[in-house]
């Protein structure tokens, strides 16, 4: 589950990592009254005004801008509220503003002694062991980096039996030039960041850039927080900070349903029992020539009910131009699931207009496929993969 900067901010800040201050607002009176708390705090008169999406590149989009004054605080936050952001991680129509983060300014104008760096901390799947990323590069796209100029990043792997230990923490302020204060405050920095990232159960953690003041201090000015789904039951607190505004919709309600959906960009639908097979699934879709339009894993109980509900969630994606039902019937039999198909199929009426074909395996399958193809619905049958590719392959065409 992804966060927003500011809700980011607070996980860090609750770990005792630096943060750039600031306070959320959903209107311009709000981000003035904001403004005004945050001088009295810090002291600052200048804010930036941060547009809170679930999409980075905001900088470049014309989400974050400089306010000198309060008179610019409510212009600037009147202008970016309600916008329509288009940055690189956006899609073309770009993502509608609902809220900025008034943040103390904490550039000093034509100070040659602030640093940019980027870091992140994340899970490396292959080593099983988490990983910090860093770069003295920070501030810009760091996958231009990677491109461009690949020996500025540095990874250091954590073991997580030892966690981070105090000369990793050591070494990552060395490898970023630091000396002095600002090293022993990198040194800090790291080690809070680590024990954030372990203890709030993140899956990955991104803050770019990571500052170094004039007077070296080490802050994170930018948060990307993506919290593990899978500790959300015990992370209550966190779960509370879901904004469904920024989510796809259609993955929303799939999800209250308990459907394991996710949404992509192809012209195939499927419906599938397992992971597992739905990729497989995936991977047919592609070879019949045709992309797949989601991932969706119906998980035990593929019953009419279930298999109408996924039917209706499928067709909301308009790209769709047929759907692939492939199902394996060990618990639950083929025939069974069959039943459940034409009934659900029934009463959906005419709302489905586009061809389906359907693939079941498993216990009494050739039974199953006698159902289909006896149900007088529009509906192709198939007992072997290689039947279904084919048969996408014509509906396509
Ligand atoms: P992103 O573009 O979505 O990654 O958003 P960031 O939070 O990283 O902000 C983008 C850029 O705005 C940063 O790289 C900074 O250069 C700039 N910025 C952020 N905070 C301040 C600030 O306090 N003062 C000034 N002058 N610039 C800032
Ligand atoms: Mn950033």
């Amino acid at each position: 589950m992804n966060l927003h900067e500011y809700q980011g901010k607070e996980i860090l800040a609750s770990f005792g990592v630096r943060i750039q201050r600031g306070i959320v607002a959903q209107n311009s009176k709000e981000a003035v009254e904001a403004a005004k708390k945050l001088t009295e705090e810090t002291g600052t008169g200048w804010h930036v005004i941060k547009a809170q999406v679930h999409a980075g590149g905001r900088g470049k989009g014309g989400g974050v801008k400089l306010a000198k004054n309060l008179k610019e605080v409510e212009e600037l936050a009147g202008q970016i509220i309600g916008m329509n952001l288009i940055t690189p991680q956006t899609s073309a129509e770009g993502k509608k503003v609902h809220q900025v983060l008034v943040a103390e300014d904490v550039y000093y104008p034509g100070d040659s002694e602030t640093n940019e760096f980027y870091m992140s901390v994340l899970l490396n799947r292959s080593s099983g062991k988490n990983m910090i990323m860093y770069s003295t590069e920070g501030g810009m796209d760091i996958e231009e980096v990677a491109e461009k100029t690949p020996h500025l990043i540095f990874t250091e792997e954590i073991d997580p039996a030892t966690g981070l230990l105090p000369f990793q923490a050591r070494k990552i302020a060395f490898n970023l030039g630091l000396s002095g204060a600002a090293f022993k405050e990198m040194a800090r920095f790291v080690a809070s960041l680590y024990k954030a990232y372990v203890e709030s159960d993140s899956s990955m953690f991104e803050i770019n850039p990571v500052l170094k003041t004039s007077d070296d201090k080490i802050m994170a000015v930018d948060a990307k927080v993506a919290i593990d789904d899978n500790a959300l039951f015990r992370r209550k607190e966190y779960a509370e900070m879901r904004d469904l505004r920024e989510e796809n919709p259609i993955e929303v309600e799939a999800g209250a349903l308990g459907l394991n959906y996710v949404d992509l960009d192809g012209n195939v639908g499927c419906m599938v029992n397992g992971a597992g097979l739905a990729m497989a699934t995936m991977d047919l879709i592609k070879m019949a020539g045709g992309e797949p339009a989601n991932f969706l894993d119906v998980g035990g109980t593929a019953d009419a009910k279930r298999v109408e509900e996924a039917f209706r969630i499928i067709l909301q994606d308009e790209a769709v131009k047929a759907i692939l039902v492939n199902i394996f019937g060990g618990i639950v039999r083929c025939d069974r699931v069959a039943n459940g198909i034409v009934e659900a199929y029934k009463n959906m009426g005419d709302a489905i207009k586009v061809p389906i074909i359907v693939r079941l395996q498993g216990t009494n399958a050739e039974l199953a496929k006698e159902i289909i193809d006896n149900s007088g619905l529009a509906v192709e049958s198939a007992v072997q993969f290689q039947e279904a590719a084919d048969k996408v392959k014509e509906v396509l065409s």
